[in-house]
């Protein structure tokens, strides 16, 4: 049977971005999303400005987020768990609280007018053949489906891109989320540290009369344990009444990734390569960004099936993040070192 053009595993933003890229370079495109449509993802929800930037290229702008539910905030306040009341407003140039299901959903449906999209569809295999690369997603599958080329945006699970050696050999962090009601909207997002050495801490992000709440732990090891880890986490914001939590493990850029890209014509882009901002936890704009840039990738790759162009990949997302990560470090402590 002949090749198709290319598979692409996952259906959030990572996902989304490489397709709508690779389609708008004329690759036909599969996306599989293990899910079914609106599926809930444990998020803070808050798009800021460089994501709301990369949502534009699928034609959502603002009045297409405010009817997703979302709503825009201009400012952030800052302060310590401890002094509860005395926050900081921090320079920001704003952004958007969406709500993740209805944000992801959007993406998908923009990118099926171009690419096929099939729902309840989890790669369970992905390996290299001959001539690209084949996409089981049932034992039952037998060789499986061909494709040219495959990009892995399976998110924090990252089993596919692991077992390839090209998840970005993330740190470990950990994030819980859930909705309170009977919030006063207003237009800024609130977070609050602890006193934790690794950066720790809770957030109220308003929608409406509602809000996300929720806590984090960036840089958390899966050496200590786990548990207590979400425990501390969970008292963080036991004051506000949260009956129901989502979250789980965040994979941080670490740095020591050398390797996004397998040989066969396989690369991986957004959480499953370990890319989420270390200092903040911030993941939309990575993975919109590096969907995007997995699709130039694999569409020079496409043309002559020369390695080079993967490596290069591979070198650019090294350059790219370390560079994002490193000036992000340097905003982050002085923002803290005002909170002295
Ligand atoms: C509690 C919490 C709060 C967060 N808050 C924020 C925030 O406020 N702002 C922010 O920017 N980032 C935040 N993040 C990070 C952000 O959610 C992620 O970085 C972002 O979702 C990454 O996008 P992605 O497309 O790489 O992965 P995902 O959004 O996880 O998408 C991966 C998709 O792949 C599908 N999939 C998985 N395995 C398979 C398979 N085998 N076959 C087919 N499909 C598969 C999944 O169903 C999913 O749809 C938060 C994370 C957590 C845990």
């Amino acid at each position: 049977m002949a090749a198709r053009g290319v598979a692409i595993v996952g259906g959030g933003p990572a996902g989304c971005s490489a397709a709508l890229h690779c389609s708008q370079l004329g690759i036909p495109v599969v996306l599989f999303e293990s899910r079914d449509r609106y599926r809930e993802k444990p998020c803070g929800d808050a798009l800021v400005a460089s994501a709301v930037a990369l949502i534009q290229r699928f034609g959502l702008g603002q009045e297409e987020l405010f009817s997703l539910g979302g709503r825009p905030f201009n400012e952030i306040r800052f302060g310590r768990v401890e002094s509860a009341g005395a926050h900081r407003s921090s320079p920001h140039p704003g952004g958007w609280v969406v709500p993740r299901a209805a944000l992801d959903q959007a993406l998908r449906d923009v990118v099926s007018r171009t690419c096929e999209v099939r729902y309840s569809s989890a790669v369970a295999e992905l390996f290299p053949n001959g001539s690209g690369v084949s996409v089981k997603v049932s034992q039952s599958d037998g060789m499986g489906e061909h494709f040219r080329a495959a990009i892995i945006a399976s998110g924090a699970a990252s089993r596919l891109s692991k077992s390839l050696g090209i998840d970005g050999a993330p740190t470990q962090g950990v994030a819980f989320r859930g909705y309170v009601e009977g919030v006063q909207h207003r237009n800024s997002l609130l977070v609050e540290l602890t006193s934790n050495p690794t950066m720790e801490y809770r957030w109220e992000f308003p929608i409406d009369a509602s809000a996300n709440v929720g806590a984090c732990l960036l840089g958390f090891s899966i050496g200590e344990s786990k548990g207590t880890a979400v425990a501390g986490l969970k008292s963080l914001v036991a004051g506000f009444g949260i009956t129901k939590f989502s979250g789980g493990v965040e994979p941080l850029w670490s740095g020591n990734g050398r390797r996004w890209h397998h040989a066969s014509g396989i690369v991986s882009c957004g959480d499953c390569a370990g890319i989420v901002d270390p200092i903040t936890g911030e993941g939309i704009t990575a993975a919109l960004m590096s969907g995007e840039m997995a699709a130039f990738a694999v569409a020079s790759y496409m043309e002559n099936r020369d390695i080079i162009t993967l490596e290069r990949f591979s070198m650019r997302i090294g350059e790219t993040f370390s560079a994002k990560y490193t000036a992000q470090k340097d905003i982050v402590s002085s923002m803290l070192a005002s909170l002295e």
